[in-house]
């Protein structure tokens, strides 16, 4: 496998940076996770976008220009080989001194890895999840705020933690004052009525790629889609539930808390969300080989 680093793809073995980088000393850095499908790259542009929002909130100014990025995904891909797959792409602050002061890092690491990625055996997506709230909250939006893609990841794997704990597959993070935000790592949606409806970014959710390809699949479909606090009573009594994210795609919920959630099985607007969904990863994004 090729990575890429600081303009270089390398080796696998030889892919490795500093244990001064700021990234792995304080997680002082952003990423993003990025799908290709069909010999594209799915929403580069848009993963690209957030990265950059993600690092001027952080004021972490990003060594190359939005476009080179794009570029760099594109050769790390074609590098490798990969049609399909996954990109995890990732700036640290850099190499600086052990102090967490970040104007001792003088220049940020870019780093590119591309490869494959199955986060939950296929019985999930047929079958649907079953998840539950956990004590965690979400971060406050002043905090580190969860729009921030941030590689302080601690909030999430502790919600995480938790869910392995109690034997699910998935935490919901409620924020502090008890509303849904999403989970560790997805959005959450859930159908009521034949309406959909996902938490606002203000709730402490991610501004997920994925959650708006299915915002903008469902007014397509002629689906109207609402943007409201949730609370678990909310999820309890909803006719269906799905997560999205980028590596997850879409996966329908069946259960919540101890809840069936509508039939106890994928519902069928879920469904045709997610055929709509698969169309749009059929022709959107940056073409990876020449075809
Ligand atoms: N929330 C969190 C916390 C995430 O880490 C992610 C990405 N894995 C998402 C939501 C989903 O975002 P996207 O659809 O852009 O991958």
């Amino acid at each position: 496998m090729k990575v890429y680093i600081d303009g270089q793809l390398r080796d696998e073995a030889d892919a490795t940076i500093s244990v001064f980088d700021h990234g792995l000393l304080y997680g002082d850095g952003v990423f993003e996770g990025i799908r290709m499908y069909h010999n594209r790259i799915f929403k580069l542009r848009e993963h690209i976008e957030r990265l950059y929002w993600s690092a001027k909130a952080i004021l972490l100014e990003i060594p190359m220009t939005p476009e080179q990025m794009m570029e760099a995904c594109l050769e790390t891909c074609r590098a490798n080989g990969l049609r399909e797959g996954y990109i995890r792409l990732i700036v640290t602050r850099g190499k600086g001194t052990l102090g967490l002061d970040p104007r001792r890092c003088p220049k940020p690491s870019v780093i590119i890895i591309a490869a494959t990625i199955q986060l939950y055996p296929e019985s999930v997506y047929q079958d649907g999840m079953t998840i539950a709230t956990v004590p965690t909250t979400r971060m406050l939006v002043n905090s580190v705020n969860p729009a921030i893609k941030s590689l302080n990841y601690l909030n999430n794997i502790l919600a995480r933690i938790e869910a392995n704990l109690i034997g699910v597959e998935e935490a919901i993070m409620l924020n502090t004052e008890g509303y849904v935000a999403e989970c560790t790592g997805d959005n959450i949606f859930i159908i009521q009525k034949g309406k959909l409806y996902t938490p606002p970014l203000s709730a402490g959710a991610l501004y997920g790629i994925t959650r708006n390809t299915v915002i903008d699949c469902a007014k397509h479909m002629g689906i109207e889609v609402g943007e409201p606090n949730l609370t678990r009573y909310d999820l309890y009594t909803a006719d269906e539930m799905f997560l999205t994210g980028t590596a997850a795609e879409m996966v329908p919920v069946v259960k919540v808390d101890g809840r069936v959630i509508g039939q106890g099985k994928p519902g069928p607007i879920t469904g045709k969300l997610l055929a709509a969904f698969r169309g749009v990863t059929r022709h959107d994004g940056e073409l990876i080989f020449k075809e």
